[in-house]
């Protein structure tokens, strides 16, 4: 079987390796179909800021718990990349009773048992028995081997560890594609501000959009979901008008963020959108797709590519064939329309995979606002 595998900045290539096994009762085979590109890909995929970080490391600048994650050498290729996927489960060991052969699930990026202490009080990112036993300050999938042995989720087929725990069933009437960042990236967003949202209704949301990019967009989407006034910065046109499609205002960006933008983008930056503007005039709407259902086929793999960032995308041995761009950060000519009533944000991030000829899963709108927290698997972040 293939995994895509993180060689050093700016070049992925498949790599070829046994196909993993059942090897615990807990365990499940799933075969990831949509995979995403998280916020947290985007560093080393695009900069070489491995000795940037060493240095930052050595100095004190960096938190010493990075060096637990990434290893002495941050980002050191090759690793086997990515930790957002929706997959389908292939195979399940004989204790797993939650899920079946034929559902499609989500995959949490970080591995957990659940059952341990700081699983059970919802820090699953601090699992005993997959990370301090094990001694290490993170089990996770794709950030190489400091995390484990777990391999990345743009690969043939992954084994999955305390299944019962970590899988996530996508709901009836949800799109596959619509949840393809819950495994981390909409988790996040999500944990930022529904639930101060919910405490405390009404509330006013400031988001500084650009650093996480789509992260920012997601909260935005959803704390406009759920009622608040949000502001949204961003030196990023493109993003502040995807913002304001999720219900965000776009308030003048600060001259120096956009001086900042100028000098590391070509003279032909967009202007920025005019301030105050609360409603779109042509906002997005992704195209309608058929809700899962573990009694259906799923499509054949479909990976697409982002486009959105950074302007000059890595390249990659395997020359992944183009495909849309993704809806939430893309600068793509992916048609806009009418937005959706409060919902959560579409998938900001693209898929990496290129294979097959057959057609992916189309873009759909969804009305069901994801609860990561409504799982012991997801909800914390790395
Ligand atoms: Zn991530
Ligand atoms: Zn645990």
């Amino acid at each position: 079987m293939r995994e895509l595998t993180f060689v050093r900045s700016g070049r992925l290539t498949w790599h070829e390796r046994p196909a993993p096994r059942l090897t615990e009762p807990g365990d499940a085979i799933v075969r990831p179909f949509i995979a995403g590109r998280c916020d947290g890909d985007t560093l080393p995929l695009h900069r070489p800021v491995s000795r940037a970080m060493q240095a930052g490391l050595t100095l004190g600048l960096i938190d010493p718990v990075v060096r637990g994650i990434c290893g002495p050498v941050p980002f050191r290729g090759p690793f086997a990349i990515g930790h957002e996927c929706v997959a389908e489960v292939l195979e399940t060991g004989p204790g797993v009773t939650n899920v079946r052969p034929g559902q499609w699930v989500i995959v949490p990026w970080s591995i957990s048992c659940g059952a341990c202490s700081p699983c059970l009080r919802g820090l699953t990112a601090k699992c005993d028995t997959t990370t301090r036993h094990a001694g290490r300050t993170l089990a996770a999938f794709g950030f190489g081997p400091a995390c484990g042995p777990w391999g990345g989720m743009i690969t043939d087929t992954l084994r999955i560890p305390h299944a019962d725990h970590m899988l996530v069933p996508i709901p009836h009437g949800v799109p596959a594609l619509r949840v393809a960042a819950a495994s981390d990236n909409l988790a996040d967003a999500w944990r930022a501000v529904v639930p101060p949202l919910t405490a405390r209704g009404g509330g006013r949301v400031l988001i500084l959009g650009g650093g996480a990019r789509s992260i920012g967009l997601y909260a935005a989407g959803l704390a406009a979901a759920h009622g608040a006034t949000v502001d949204y910065l961003d030196a990023s046109a493109t993003r502040r008008r995807i913002a304001e499609t999720l219900g965000a205002r776009t308030p003048r960006t600060p001259r120096s963020l956009e001086a900042s933008k100028a000098a590391t983008t070509s003279p032909s930056k967009p202007p920025p959108a005019p301030p105050g503007s609360a409603k779109p005039s042509a906002p997005w709407r992704p195209a309608e797709s058929a809700p899962p259902s573990a009694t259906t086929s799923p499509p054949a793999p479909a990976y697409r590519s982002c486009t959105c960032t950074p302007p000059t995308p890595p390249s990659t041995s395997a020359s992944p064939t183009p495909a849309p761009s993704c809806p939430t950060c893309s600068t793509s000519s992916t048609a806009p329309a009418s937005p959706p009533k409060p919902s959560p944000p579409s998938p900001p991030t693209g898929t990496t995979r290129p294979a097959p000829t057959r057609p992916g899963p189309p873009r759909s709108s969804c009305d069901v606002t994801p609860s990561p927290r409504s799982h012991p698997g997801l909800g914390t972040s790395h």
